[in-house]
C-alpha cells in the first residue's frame, strides 16, 4: 500500500520546508501562520498545564469540556442539539480524524470520490486503508486575462454521476476548498447530496476553513441538507480556527453510526488526543462569541488576501481570487526559468511547477506549493500551471512578498 500513489515520495511540505530554503525566503508555502494564537488563548493553554487532569489522557472521545464547547458552537450551525457522548469526536488534528473515518469504513477496493485538485493527504489516507481514490475534476475556467474567482471552478454533475460505481463508499466535499479557495454553492451541495442519497454514500465534509469565507459569501454545510445528517461527517480544526496549526486538535461531528466506528479507530491509532490543548481549545470556543473572535479574524484575513490580490492585479499576474480559505493560486505558466538551474533531486522528476516554485523561492525569494501535488499522478499536468501561495501571514510579510513579486514580471 505504501507504494500506491506517491506515498513514498518526499511529501511536498517537506520539500518546500523553510529548512530547505534560504533563510531570507518569505514562506508562503505550507499553510501555517507566522503569528501566534491570540494572547487570551495562549493564557488558557498555560492555565491548562496547571490542572493535573488536563496533563493526562483524556477520554478517547475527547475532554468533556471541549465536547461541550463544540456542541455549543456547532450545534446551532448544524440546527441540532448535539449529543456529546455519541455525535462528537475530538481527534489529533482534522487529518487524523479523517484517517480514522477511512480506517473505520473502507473495505479493500472501496472507492472514495474526491474533487480534483484535492488536499494531498486524502490520497494516501485512502490508499493506506485499502480504498481506491476516484477523481472528479473541478474545472478551471479559461479567459484571456487568466484572472477569475474560485467560484468559476466548476463541477460537472454528469462527471460526478459517471464516477459512481457499485464500489463507491464515500464522497469527500472540501469547502472552503484547499487549494482552490472555492466555497461550494448550495446548488452544488444539493446536487452532490442527491447523488449521495440515490447511491447510499457517506459524505466527508472537510470544512476546516469554515471561519474563513470572504465577501459576505455564505458557507453552506452539506450535513444541513434534508436527509444528509445521517450520512455526513463534518470535520473541523482548531489549527485553522485559532491560528494554532501545531496544536493538532481537530474534531468530527456526525451521527452515532459514523462517530462510533471512527472512535474505535481513533482509540487504536492515538488512544486520545493532546489533553492540555484540548482544554485550551475548549476555552477558545467558549469565548469566540463574546469576543466576536471569528468575525475579527476574518476581517484580518480579508486584508491579508487583499495585499496579494492588489499586487497581482497591479502586476497583471493571472490568479484565482479565493472566496474562502487562505490560499491563492497563481498561474505560473508564463514564468520562465533556465532548464539547467541547480534544482535539487526532490524537484527534478516532478512537474514543471515543482521547478518553477523552486526557482521562484530562490530567485524571487517567496516560497509556494506546486499545485500538481494536489492532482493524482495521471492528471498532474493539469496542476502544473499553478503555484499556491498561503496568505496566513502578517500584513508586513505579505507586503514584502508583494515587493518581491515585481521581479516575477
Ligand atoms: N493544511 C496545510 C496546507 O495545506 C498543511 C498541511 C500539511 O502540512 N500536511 O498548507
Amino acid at each position: 500500500r505504501l507504494e500506491e500513489g506517491r506515498a513514498l515520495a518526499e511529501d511536498v511540505w517537506s520539500i518546500y520546508n523553510v529548512a530547505n530554503l534560504p533563510a531570507d525566503c518569505i514562506n508562503l508555502g505550507q499553510g501555517y501562520m507566522n503569528f501566534p494564537p491570540p494572547v487570551w488563548l495562549k493564557k488558557a493553554a498555560e492555565e491548562a498545564l496547571g490542572v493535573v487532569a488536563a496533563n493526562h489522557y483524556s477520554h478517547p472521545k475527547g475532554r468533556m469540556r471541549l465536547r461541550e464547547a463544540i456542541k455549543n458552537v456547532y450545534g446551532p450551525q448544524l440546527n441540532r442539539v448535539l449529543d456529546v457522548e455519541k455525535e462528537i469526536l475530538v481527534t489529533s488534528g482534522a487529518n487524523e480524524g479523517q484517517y480514522s473515518v477511512f480506517t473505520a469504513f473502507l473495505e479493500d477496493g472501496d472507492e472514495v470520490i474526491m474533487f480534483e485538485p484535492f488536499f494531498d493527504q486524502y490520497l494516501p489516507s485512502v490508499t493506506f486503508n485499502g480504498g481506491k481514490p476516484v477523481y472528479v475534476p473541478l474545472h478551471p475556467p479559461s479567459n484571456a486575462s487568466g484572472k477569475f474567482s474560485s467560484d468559476e471552478w466548476k463541477i460537472d454533475s454528469r462527471e460526478l454521476r459517471d464516477a459512481i460505481t457499485s464500489r463507491t463508499k464515500m464522497i469527500i466535499v472540501n469547502t472552503p476548498h484547499n487549494p482552490v479557495g472555492k466555497v461550494f454553492t448550495k446548488a452544488e451541495l444539493e446536487m452532490i447530496a442527491a447523488l449521495a442519497e440515490e447511491h447510499n454514500l457517506l459524505v466527508m465534509a472537510d470544512e476546516v476553513y469554515d471561519c474563513l469565507v470572504y465577501d459576505e459569501k455564505e458557507h453552506f454545510r452539506i450535513a444541513n441538507l434534508p436527509g444528509m445528517w445521517d450520512r455526513t461527517v463534518t470535520v473541523g480544526s482548531a489549527g485553522k480556527s485559532f491560528a494554532a496549526t501545531g496544536w493538532r486538535v481537530g474534531w468530527l461531528i456526525g451521527p452515532e453510526s459514523i462517530i462510533k466506528p471512527s472512535l474505535a479507530a481513533t482509540t487504536r491509532i492515538v488512544f486520545a488526543s493532546n489533553s492540555p490543548l484540548q482544554e485550551a481549545t475548549a476555552a477558545g470556543l467558549e469565548q469566540v462569541q463574546g469576543r466576536k473572535f471569528f468575525q475579527q479574524q476574518l476581517a484580518e484575513y480579508a486584508e491579508r488576501r487583499q495585499v496579494l490580490t492588489d499586487c497581482f492585479d497591479t502586476l497583471g499576474l493571472p490568479y484565482t481570487n479565493p472566496e474562502g480559505s487562505y490560499f491563492i493560486l497563481l498561474d505560473i505558466s508564463r514564468v520562465k526559468f533556465p532548464d539547467d538551474y541547480p534544482f535539487p533531486e526532490s524537484v527534478l522528476g516532478r512537474g514543471r511547477d515543482f521547478r518553477a516554485c523552486w526557482f521562484i523561492a530562490l530567485e524571487i525569494g517567496v516560497s509556494s506549493i506546486p499545485v500538481s501535488e494536489f492532482y493524482c499522478i495521471e492528471h498532474a499536468n493539469i496542476g502544473e500551471v499553478y503555484a499556491r501561495f498561503a496568505f496566513c501571514k502578517d500584513v508586513d510579510t505579505l507586503r514584502n512578498a508583494a515587493e518581491r513579486f515585481k521581479k516575477l514580471v
